[in-house]
């Protein structure tokens, strides 16, 4: 499909998909995830980290058609859940602390990087986290899965698309704008209960250029800076 975003009645801008909307073909609704690199990451236990990306995936099979699962298997995986530090191989070195927490990679490509030198919070409440720059990783998979699955950014303050995250707050609920773009691509479940509203508050302010000719077509790079002492921490493609 040609579309790269979406507007409602109100013209504004919501959802998005990357340049030549890029999605996993029909034949492949069933996609494995292997989880591979985690010695960087050391400080999580292997069992919560499983546990973490089943229920960042689930939010997304519950509003679709596509399931998800585990595999063991590198070679057999659609896609692949990393933790790295600096330079990794693909042209788009982590940071360390702060700066860019994580990218993926549009359809079909299917990797998914996470910076391994982030403070990152998983299986316990990050709000009450004394670490510095606390992140949730849960709520940081549920967003990237969104990209590896063929979502930009959405302008919604309240979606899981939206480019901003702050530290130590946690954000895993799909909202309306999420579920109609990811059942766009994909169709719906029927069994699927509905999502959070859409907030009648949204700002037009285009918050990222996902949809702009700039773009890398192939994959989207999801780099958080922190802007201020609050903690702030602006995700941009
Ligand atoms: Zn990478
Ligand atoms: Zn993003």
């Amino acid at each position: 499909m040609a579309r790269s975003s979406s507007a409602d009645a109100h013209g504004r801008h919501l959802y998005a998909y990357f340049p030549g909307g890029p999605t996993w073909p029909p034949f492949r609704r069933d996609l494995k995830y292997a989880i591979t690199a985690t010695s960087a990451a050391a400080s999580i236990d292997r069992s919560t980290l499983s546990d973490v990306f089943a229920r960042a995936f689930s939010r997304w099979a519950a509003a679709t058609n596509l399931r998800f699962a585990e595999t063991a298997s590198e070679s057999d995986a659609d896609i692949t859940i990393g933790f790295y530090s600096g330079s990794h191989g693909d042209g788009e070195p982590f940071d360390g602390p702060l700066g860019t927490l994580a990218h993926a990679f549009s359809p079909t490509d299917g990797r998914f990087h996470l910076d391994a030198a982030e403070a990152w919070v998983a299986g316990s409440d990050v709000s009450r986290s004394s670490a510095t720059g606390a992140v949730d990783l849960e709520s940081v998979a549920v967003h990237e899965i969104g990209h590896l699955l063929g979502l930009g950014h959405s302008s919604v303050p309240d979606a899981i698309m939206y480019p901003t995250i702050r530290t130590g707050t946690r954000k895993v609920e799909l909202e309306a704008d999420d579920v109609q773009g990811i059942q766009s691509l994909y169709g719906s479940n029927p069994n699927f209960k509905g999502a959070t509203p859409t907030s009648p508050a949204t700002s037009s302010r285009e918050m990222d250029s996902s949809a702009g000719a700039g773009c890398r077509p192939d994959r989207v790079f999801v780099g958080v800076v922190a802007v201020a002492a609050v903690g702030l921490l602006l995700l941009v493609l």
